[in-house]
């Protein structure tokens, strides 16, 4: 195997999750690099692999960057697992990862679970474009000024929360989203008490505030983003766009139209649509 920095992702609950590849490079490498040792050794112990354990956090300091450095410049290949999921998607490795690219070594990512993902592709709620907020701020103030801003926001949005915050954090979208806004609730994504339930943030704030075991385990919110509506389109747009789709099909009007103003084919395919 190259040397090099491979980062691994790894279960987020269900450990049938870990990928072939996963595991070749855990057994190959000459340092697994961990967010937290003594998790990261229950799952090599369950894979039987005996690779050496090497504490590497936020607040790790440059020694422990230097020692990671060093092993790859003397050809060795280190292996950076998170305590689940995939490394750097609201995990430590940034700055690691930057280090080694600028020292010349190589990179290799080993793509696998991540619970943002995970939520997202059982969502029900487009993916065609989606926002990554991670943990919103934990002070009721800053969160919703957060909420508030991402208010208008187009794309799908995803956020991780804690589950001592999830019914507070409900209830700050429903006052600043809507009530009626679409949204996911993942709770223990892979794991026994799985849960997913789609309904709107009304609901869901209703449905976590009267069952504790809602606010129990790791949560996934996902929120459909504010829909464009029809009325948005220009009276000049929608004369162009009914025109066109005269001569084209409706689809070809919608596509020519929005390389024309910079909207969305979609919403302009709907419009036609709902004329019919
Ligand atoms: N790097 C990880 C990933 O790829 O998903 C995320 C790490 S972040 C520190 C931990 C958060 O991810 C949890 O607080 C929770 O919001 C989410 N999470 C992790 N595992 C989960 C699971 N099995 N079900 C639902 N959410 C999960």
């Amino acid at each position: 195997m190259e040397s090099g920095l491979y980062v691994v992702a790894t279960p987020i609950g269900n450990l049938g999750d870990i990928t072939a590849r996963a595991l070749e490079v855990l057994r190959a490498a000459d340092l697994i690099a961990a967010e937290d040792t003594r998790h990261t050794s229950r799952l090599l112990q369950h894979f039987s692999i005996a690779s050496p354990l090497f504490a590497y956090h936020e607040h790790s300091d440059a020694r422990a960057q230097q020692r990671i450095m060093a092993c790859i410049a003397g050809g060795g290949v280190v292996a950076l697992v998170s305590d689940a999921g995939t490394p750097l998607i609201s995990d430590p490795g940034y700055r690691l990862v930057r280090e080694v690219q600028e020292a010349g070594h190589r990179v290799v990512p080993l793509p696998g679970p991540c619970a943002a993902i995970a939520a997202l592709s059982a969502s029900g709620l487009p993916t065609d474009r989606f926002l990554f907020e991670g943990f919103l701020p934990a002070k009721a103030g800053a969160r919703t000024r957060r909420l508030q801003d991402l208010a208008s926001e187009s794309a799908t949005l995803v956020f991780y929360e804690a589950p001592h915050r999830v019914a507070d954090t409900l209830n700050d979208m429903v006052a600043t989203l809507g009530e009626q806004r679409e949204g996911l609730l993942a709770r223990e994504l892979t794991k026994t008490f799985e849960t997913l339930k789609r309904a709107s943030l009304g609901e869901l704030a209703s449905f976590v505030a009267a069952d504790s075991n809602q606010q129990r385990g790791e949560i996934v919110l996902v929120v459909s983003g504010q829909r464009e509506r029809d009325d948005t389109l220009s009276a000049d747009t929608a004369r162009l766009l009914q025109r066109l789709a005269q001569e084209l099909p409706a689809k070809r009007a919608a596509a020519v139209v929005a390389e024309l103003t910079g909207l969305r084919k979609k919403q302009l395919y709907d419009f036609l649509l709902e004329q019919r």
